[in-house]
């Protein structure tokens, strides 16, 4: 089939409503919005545009289905999960294409993030049997203590737009494994990845009303309502910072259980021990997957005065031969970014720094033409007064930064209110285990340019939020702990 009668196939094939107790339908307003290709600005699909009527009709669905749905067998709930992996693997072609088409990665970084969430299933299906509490004898030999953990109950899932799938995913595992039912509210530049993975998960066999999908234009009209609603139990949100602490002041009022995905401002600290070739390879990983649109994106890099300009040449060598063009084409490894505004941004923290000294060793500029690219960029010389130092650019902008000491390293590492993830390169063992300690961040890669990974606790400190997806601490979010006092 040629590409374009491809694309049209794939979004075709696309459920565009909501869906709700396991049936897919228009919103009560019956409105729509569009989605478009930031690659072109132009028009993809409509997407029902869901409100607050629609929220409750969720929640509702939520609240009925969640008695049963506690009470199923953990086997069967990670079946269903186990399916679903497998299903993801078999639709991954047409997944990641739909990815491309209303994200804009490259299509291999789509595919990479399918794979990448559907193993959030399929180690959601192994932890769904591993649900344990623990029966002890009280220090007094009196009685006994028995605990257990049970589902937290509904929940609300937020997510965000550069990781269509596998935000979702990330939350949808571990509450399908918990016994927890949901409303999950994605993003409305990027919702049309989730409605295929309600699809998925219907097809897998999970029940009407566990998984409900609400899309829409205004997300205070479908989050307002459900976090004043005091069946809901849980917000599990995955964003920027700013929109965390309004929903945490919003979930207070019900006291709920509150996770939170929050953005970063990762230093990359390149000692001169370390391996030079291997850390400018790891550097164009940490910057450029997702076109720098990524939370644990390398947003400062800190190089050691003696490589400072070795590593600064080599990482613009680099990314000056990456391929910038539509995520469709074979060989493009730089899509365009979300839109227009987010361009903007990244242009305005550019100019901001070259104002302040800055030079652009490549790059610099938004590339002509439609759709929202911009170049690869490698900043030398950037002062630590720029507002990128204390920004996420979330976008393919590296700016080097210079330290003489380890201390020095660490008090740029860690002069930031963000804590998400940083990297570190250094061959010297000592010196990587002391940094790795001393580094304010939830998430570290020693020698490593990615961290993200199923089977590992994924999350950050300080404003980039609390809890963890994934690891055997993922499905810590989405159960509660109960205590019964034993007497024998
Ligand atoms: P965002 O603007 O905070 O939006 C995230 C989600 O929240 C979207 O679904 C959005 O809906 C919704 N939202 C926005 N305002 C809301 C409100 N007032 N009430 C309820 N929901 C609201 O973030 P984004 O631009 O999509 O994503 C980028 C950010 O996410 C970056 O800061 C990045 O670092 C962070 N992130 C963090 C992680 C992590 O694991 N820590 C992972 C990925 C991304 P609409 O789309 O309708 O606005």
């Amino acid at each position: 089939m040629a590409d374009s009668a491809r694309e049209k196939q794939v979004l075709d094939d696309v459920p565009t409503g909501l869906f709700v107790d396991g049936r897919w339908r228009e919103a009560a307003g019956g409105g729509s919005f569009t989605v478009r290709d930031p690659a072109t600005g132009d028009a993809l699909c409509e997407v029902a545009d869901g409100g607050g009527e629609d929220a409750m009709a969720a929640l509702d669905a939520a609240c009925d289905a969640q008695a049963g749905w506690a009470a199923t067998p953990p086997r069967e709930r990670g079946e269903i999960l186990r399916r679903a992996w497998e299903l993801l693997q078999e639709r991954m072609a047409d997944l990641a294409l739909l990815m491309t088409l209303e994200m804009g990665k490259p299509l291999d970084q789509s595919r990479a993030e399918v794979a990448y969430a559907a193993e959030f299933f399929r180690w959601f299906a192994e932890q769904a049997v591993r649900i344990d509490g623990r029966w002890s004898t009280n220090p007094s030999g009196d009685g006994r203590l028995l605990t257990m953990k049970q589902p937290v109950g509904p929940c609300l899932l937020i997510t965000p737009w550069n990781f269509p799938l596998a935000m979702g995913t990330r939350k949808v595992g571990p509450a399908v494994a918990a016994g927890c039912t949901m409303v999950l509210k994605p993003a409305q530049l990027t919702p049309l990845s989730s409605l295929a993975l309600a699809a998925v998960l219907a097809d897998a066999g999970l029940p009407p009303g566990v998984l409900n999908v609400v899309t829409g234009a205004s997300a205070r009209t479908i989050s307002e309502p459900l976090l004043a609603d005091p069946r809901l139990r849980k917000l599990s949100f995955t964003g920027s910072t700013p929109v965390g602490r309004a929903l945490m002041a919003g979930a207070s009022e019900n006291l709920l259980r509150v996770s939170m995905e929050l953005g970063g401002n990762a230093p990359f600290l390149v000692f001169d021990d370390a391996d030079i070739d291997h850390a400018v390879d790891q550097a164009v990983i940490a910057k450029m997957r997702n076109m720098g649109e990524s939370c644990v994106a390398a947003n400062r890099f800190h190089v050691h005065e003696p490589v400072a300009d070795e590593f600064t040449s080599r990482l613009a060598e680099k990314l000056a031969a990456m391929r910038v063009g539509r995520g469709t084409e074979t060989g493009v490894e730089v899509g365009p970014l979300i839109d227009d505004d987010q361009r903007h941004k990244v242009s305005d923290l550019v100019d901001d720094a070259v104002r302040r000294g800055a030079q652009a060793v490549t790059g610099g500029s938004a590339v002509d033409g439609p759709g929202s690219f911009y170049e690869p960029t490698v900043l030398a010389g950037v002062d630590e007064s720029a507002q990128m130092y204390r920004e996420e650019i979330f976008g393919p902008v590296a700016p080097v930064y210079r330290f003489a000491t380890e201390d020095e390293a660490l008090r740029q590492a860690n002069g930031t209110d963000y804590g998400l993830v940083a990297y570190v390169f250094t061959n010297d063992l000592r010196r990587a285990l002391r940094v790795a300690e001393r580094v304010e961040a939830g998430m570290v890669g020693l020698n490593r340019g990615m961290v993200s990974n199923p089977a590992a606790p994924f999350g950050g400190v300080k404003h980039s939020g609390f809890g963890r997806e994934g690891g055997a601490e993922g499905i810590g979010e989405y159960v509660a702990t109960k205590y019964v006092a034993v007497d024998l």
